[in-house]
């Protein structure tokens, strides 16, 4: 990857730069551009995250609204209202210079920005065993309350946290839980999950495994020396800045702020996003 390529078009330089497009991202870029700075947010997938797999939202201001409702209702309002640019893009790589911040995407392309704010949320914590990867929706599945309906009159495998067991249980005729620890492999025909392959050898039957190992933070693109906790969260203040450089925030489920939920996202995203307003302003560019 070009990381010495610094020659920047101006449609790629921005005050700030907003990596992630779920609630906390969107919701981060759209206040930036709201202050008159120039911002965008680079989204990798579809934008709102995570709560584009959520059914039902319970304890948000609309009872019940889904999730997906939820996100495209934040996009529209960001990109069509507020009118803060959404850009499709992977970040692979941060390089801070000269006070300024590259960005590289795997398109290819540098960008540029006078502080940056790190909203990439969480990923699923695999197993990282033998088969995962193959039946990974052949039978093994990493949402119990998305997928569980499709585990009806089946035999189960529940790996890790029991949360949604009782809504297994209520479809599937048999559920056996599984420490994640406890797994060496997932077996199969070489189209379908067939059982679990236990660390001690035995070899367990079984139609449908799921796993629940929980979450961890989407920071592989950062440089190894932006301080995170033992959980791998980014490190934050009060402000949301990140003590690694001047003009680094972050806010949402990738920090080690509490709880992971819709509402402090957004709150944190305010908080990271003023601060990147009076950071940038601050200065003389
Ligand atoms: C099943 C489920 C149900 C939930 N139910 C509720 C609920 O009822 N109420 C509630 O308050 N909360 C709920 N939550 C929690 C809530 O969804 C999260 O706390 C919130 O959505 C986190 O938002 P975020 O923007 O921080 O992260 P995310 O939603 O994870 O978004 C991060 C985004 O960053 C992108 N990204 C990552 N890396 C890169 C990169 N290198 N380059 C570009 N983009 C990148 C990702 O593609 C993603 O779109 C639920 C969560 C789950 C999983």
């Amino acid at each position: 990857m070009g990381l010495e390529v610094e020659v920047v078009g101006e449609t790629n330089k921005f005050d700030v730069i907003v990596i992630g497009g779920g609630i906390a991202g969107m919701t981060a870029s759209s206040i930036v551009t709201q202050s008159g700075l120039k911002s965008c947010f680079l989204e990798r997938d579809v934008p709102g995250g995570k709560l584009m797999h959520i059914d039902a939202i319970h304890d948000f201001s609309s009872p019940g609204v889904s999730g997906k409702d939820l996100g495209l209702s934040v996009f529209k309002q960001a990109t069509e209202e507020v009118k803060t640019n959404y850009v499709y893009g992977d970040v692979q790589s941060i390089r801070p210079k000269n006070g300024m911040f590259y960005l590289f995407t795997a398109d290819g392309q540098t960008w540029e920005a006078k502080a940056i704010i790190i909203a990439t949320g969480t990923g699923i914590k695999k197993l990282d065993v033998d088969g995962e990867e193959k039946y990974f929706n052949h039978g093994l599945s990493y949402c119990a309350l998305c997928d569980g309906a499709l585990a009806k009159g089946k035999t189960v495998a529940l790996i890790g946290n029991t949360t949604h067991l009782d809504f297994l249980k209520q479809n599937a005729t048999k559920v056996d839980v599984y420490q994640p620890t406890d797994i060496k492999a997932f077996d199969g025909d070489g189209n379908k999950l067939t059982g679990i392959i236990k660390k001690d050898g035995s070899k367990v039957a079984c139609d449908f495994a799921f796993v629940e190992n929980g979450f961890i933070p989407n920071i592989d693109f950062l440089p190894t020396d932006v301080e995170v906790d033992d959980q791998k969260q980014v490190i934050v203040d009060g402000t949301m800045k990140s003590p690694y450089f001047e003009g680094v925030f972050a806010c949402g489920d990738c920090t080690n702020q509490t709880p992971k939920m819709i509402r402090p996202a957004m709150e944190q995203a305010a908080i990271a996003a003023d601060s990147a307003i009076k950071y940038v302003k601050s200065k003389n560019w």
